[in-house]
């Protein structure tokens, strides 16, 4: 008989595994369920972008590309960031194809952690920054972003989680599962923090095109200073509705790019050859797509709040991403509870607050990117719950 737990690596056993999960696994037995649970677009890719990944097959284009993505998609991606964030990226040596935005989070991530380095990540966020940095040795610094602050980092509580080990700050905006976003503003304030120092930042853009009211994305690359010390990750999944073709990308300096392109290299190679013939069409010729997928969320966004809060839910406004974070206190569970038996009793799926960190708890997230009938389905289902638990 072999011991798995004295071969198996420590670290990887003691990461907990996504407290989103278990969630689809129940789904996984209940057909007529509603899920508002995962983080994906309900579109189908737009066809023109479907057609050219086809189209590459057709054509055999079936082998490896360039470890660092096929150099037209690399130059396309550049010319996206500059149209869309005046960011200045050279194709040859400043950006990576990776295999979605989670590839280049982890690129990102274990490119700089030494053991004991601390990572700072604002919460609640993203499941996976915590466990990649404990994976690679590094120490998760979690810092609870407030609703009264609308979910953004202060500098204040930036500047108070500092420590002569903080390798690196992660950036997760807009966030999920918040829906808050950084204004440039609120970016300036982040780099006057951070100007002098050695640490890095990790920004995680992947919701950059989803914002919704006035404030208009901006990168913390963009703030003078900030590009030098910048890794930016981002990718196709939500923007243009292509979670499954696994397409991200990560842009920085060339003296970072060029180290971690051999993580890269060893470890995938290079990302699926038909995805990123996809890709570069959905550079080229989607920006219409972005802005008609943008309004429909924004139409779902109005509704689910109007509707969370008639029901008597406290909901801060999102600005960005496509989830809403109502707070669940005044029902007396803590969140998992909430979902389990709002799972249970009225078979609708929505995620405990709990799941994305501290600060999490007394919430639960609603992703809207689904159908309005379901999102009507599902706030019926959410007001007889509340009434007859
Ligand atoms: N960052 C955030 C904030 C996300 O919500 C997600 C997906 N849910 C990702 C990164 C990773 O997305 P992908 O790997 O599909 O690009």
């Amino acid at each position: 008989m072999i011991d798995y737990s004295s071969v198996l690596n420590q670290r990887i056993q003691a990461v907990a595994p996504s407290g989103i999960r278990k969630f689809f696994d129940i789904l996984e037995d209940m057909p007529d369920a509603i899920s508002l649970g995962i983080g994906e677009p309900d579109f189908v890719t737009p066809w023109h972008i479907r057609n050219a990944g086809i189209r590459s097959l057709e054509k055999g284009r079936t082998k490896y590309t360039p470890n660092a993505g096929l150099s037209e998609l690399r130059r396309q991606i550049a010319l996206y960031l500059s149209r869309h964030f005046q960011l200045t990226y050279d194709p040859n040596g400043q950006i990576i194809v990776t295999v979605g935005g989670s590839e280049g989070l982890d690129l990102a991530l274990r490119c700089c952690i030494e053991p004991g380095d601390e990572v700072i990540i604002p919460t609640p966020s993203f499941v996976c920054y915590g466990p990649l940095t404990a994976m690679s040795l590094g120490k998760p610094v979690y810092v609870e972003t407030k609703v009264e602050d609308e979910f953004r980092l202060t500098p204040e509580a930036l500047k108070a989680a500092i420590t002569p080990r903080t390798k690196a700050l992660v950036l997760p905006y807009p966030c999920n599962p918040t829906g808050g976003i950084m204004t440039r503003k609120d970016l300036e304030a982040i780099a006057e923090v951070l100007e002098g120092t050695n640490i890095l930042v990790i920004s995680d853009e992947i919701y950059a095109e989803l914002t919704y009211g006035e404030d208009q994305h901006v990168s913390i690359a963009q703030i003078p200073g900030m590009y030098e010390r910048t890794i930016l990750v981002n990718g196709f999944s939500k923007a243009y509705s292509m979670t499954g073709w696994r397409m991200g990308y990560i842009c920085g300096p060339r003296e970072l790019i060029g180290q971690i392109v051999k993580l890269h290299q060893y470890g995938i190679m290079s990302a699926p050859t038909m995805s990123q013939y996809a890709a570069i069409e959905a550079m080229q010729y989607g920006d219409e797509d972005i802005a008609a997928m943008r309004e429909e969320y924004n139409g779902r966004r109005r509704f689910l709040l109007d509707g969370l809060r008639s029901i008597g839910l406290e909901c801060f406004e999102p600005k960005g991403a496509f989830y809403m974070f109502p707070s669940i206190q005044s029902t007396g569970m803590d969140s998992d509870t909430f979902c389990m038996k709002f799972l249970e009793a009225e078979h609708v799926a929505v995620i405990p607050g709990s799941a994305f960190g501290p600060g999490g708890e007394g919430f639960v997230r609603a992703c809207y990117a689904a159908s309005m009938g379901n999102l009507a389905t599902a706030l019926e289902r959410m007001e007889h719950f509340i009434k007859h638990r």
